[in-house]
């Protein structure tokens, strides 16, 4: 069974993605981290983020791996935490607006997800990656609780020049996000992780029973 979960950044999906493999017993993939461990790469190399030939040559020639455990490597380099700055969040949109760069991924991403039982976490998953989903959810959540979120992941930098950051990352990834029509939309901002869970689960064990 493959569960896509789809939103914008600060919605909940990482969190409740992760609880919801481990408590189906399911891998869970995160596919923002290889857009993320892409773009570091081509900061390290200083690869020109609007050319999208060069960018996809990288792509194609360094494979991103996202382990279980949330250990991200490109290149021979453990990226797992130097993936998740302001700076990479801030020109990660612009790596991952690139057409080209998006297939070499989405190829990686449908071999994963072949390999059966997953929870893909992404902006794309639902419509694009994996359209014969069997579970497919949108995360929604108010802008001012999102920034909120993100507050306690990015310590270095106010609510408010978060909230900014968020906003332009939104109007920049809005040609990636593609929400599938089939797609059950969740608002986050009142409900605790568990509650997410728990509903997604249960959507979960509709389709397992048919
Ligand atoms: O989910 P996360 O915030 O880690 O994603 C980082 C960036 O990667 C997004 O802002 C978006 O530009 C890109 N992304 C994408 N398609 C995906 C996942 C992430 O374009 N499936």
């Amino acid at each position: 069974m493959i569960i896509a979960i789809d939103g914008p950044a600060g919605a909940g999906k990482s969190t409740v993605a992760r609880r919801l493999a481990e408590r189906l017993g399911f891998r869970y993939l995160d596919t923002g981290a290889m857009y993320r461990a892409l773009t570091w790469l081509a900061l390290e190399r200083d690869v020109d983020l609007d050319n999208g030939a060069e960018l996809t040559a990288l792509a194609r020639e360094n494979e991103v791996t996202v382990e279980e455990a949330g250990r991200v490597t490109v290149a021979g380099r453990d990226v797992s935490t130097a993936i998740r700055t302001v700076e990479i969040d801030r020109v990660v949109s612009s790596v991952a607006r690139h057409h080209t760069v998006r297939e070499v991924l989405r190829e990686r991403q449908r071999a994963l997800a072949a390999e059966g039982n997953a929870v893909m976490e992404g902006r794309d998953i639902g419509a694009v990656v994996c359209p014969g989903a069997d579970v497919k959810v949108f995360l929604t959540a108010e802008a001012a609780e999102r920034a909120r979120r993100r507050t306690d992941e990015r310590p270095g930098l106010g609510a408010d020049a978060l909230a900014t950051d968020l906003r332009l990352r939104d109007a920049r990834d809005a040609a990636q996000m593609e929400a599938a029509a089939d797609a059950e939309t969740i608002d986050t901002t009142d409900l605790t992780i568990d509650e997410v869970v728990d509903r997604i689960e249960a959507l979960a064990a509709t389709r397992t029973r048919g």
